[in-house]
């Protein structure tokens, strides 16, 4: 059963990247909202893991496959969305880091960062438009970095596809903001997740005295500002970057 909110509409969110981390948490507390949630996993055994999460917690939602660097999974998955629900609100959250100094990176580690993290959003979001045109209402909310404005030594592929995406933010909010549809980014800094447990104690250390909070933050600290941009009190914000770093 799709909840339907105050003024009707048939809540569906998409959430990239839901099997870990922030998307996870992103998934979770967007469903306990009461918000019909599909959310994604690059293999059979992620979706459906967060299938099972949505069943213990007895939340709405399913689990559909989909590796957003590959042109028969997003084929495939958009024939899935289409069957069940299409959504009004997108969580653009997948994405990965490939580090290296920009004289010894491969362009393998360029591509596939540029390609998860930027060209997806491109993708994705088309697939999601029509749908929040038709309904002249719609939540983009695009999960960009700090190092999209700080930039980082050995990350030239990632602040490059995190920035794009800021661009990106901007631009289609200007287009489709007369159609009811926001368009915003979310900029985590530090966050405990998979993707931040490869990073050496002696960087941790450094990199925590630049935090005024004096900590990491966690996946729900970010989920908690996805939900309000995707509330109906958030209809007055599009084109913004949030930052939720504490305080880099
Ligand atoms: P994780 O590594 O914990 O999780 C990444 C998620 O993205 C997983 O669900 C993974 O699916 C999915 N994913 C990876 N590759 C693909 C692909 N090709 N197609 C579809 N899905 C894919 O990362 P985080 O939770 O830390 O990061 C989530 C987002 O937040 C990313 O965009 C990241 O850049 C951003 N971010 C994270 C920060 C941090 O400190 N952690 C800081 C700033 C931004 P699967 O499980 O199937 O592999």
């Amino acid at each position: 059963m799709i909840e339907k909110n105050d003024r009707g509409r048939d809540q569906v969110a998409l959430v990239t990247g839901a099997s870990r981390g922030i998307g996870q948490a992103i998934a979770n507390v967007l469903a306990k909202t009461g918000i019909y949630v599909v959310g994604t996993a690059t293999s059979e055994q992620g979706a459906l893991s967060i299938q099972k999460q949505f069943i213990e917690q007895d939340l709405q939602g399913h689990a559909l496959v989909l590796d957003v660097t590959d042109a028969d999974s997003i084929k495939e998955f958009e024939k899935q969305l289409k069957l069940h629900a299409m959504p009004t609100i997108l969580v653009n959250n997948a994405g990965i880091i490939k580090d290296n100094f920009l004289m010894r990176m491969k362009d393998e580690e360029w591509d596939n960062v540029i390609n998860t993290n930027l060209n997806a959003i491109y993708k994705i979001t088309k697939i999601c438009l029509r749908n929040m045109l038709k309904a002249r209402y719609g939540r983009i909310i695009n999960i960009t970095s700090v190092i999209a404005m700080l930039g980082n030594a050995g990350q030239t592929n990632y602040a490059a596809s995190k920035a794009g995406i800021i661009g990106f933010t901007r631009s289609l909010a200007k287009e489709v903001g007369s159609r009811g549809i926001t368009v915003n980014a979310v900029a985590p800094g530090f966050i405990e997740t998979d993707m931040t447990q490869t990073v050496a104690d002696a960087q941790r250390q450094q990199m925590l005295t630049q935090i005024a909070l004096n900590r990491f933050g966690t996946p729900i600290e970010i989920a908690g500002i996805v939900k309000f941009l995707a509330s109906d009190e958030a209809s007055y914000i599009t084109g913004e970057t949030i930052n939720v770093n504490g305080g880099i």
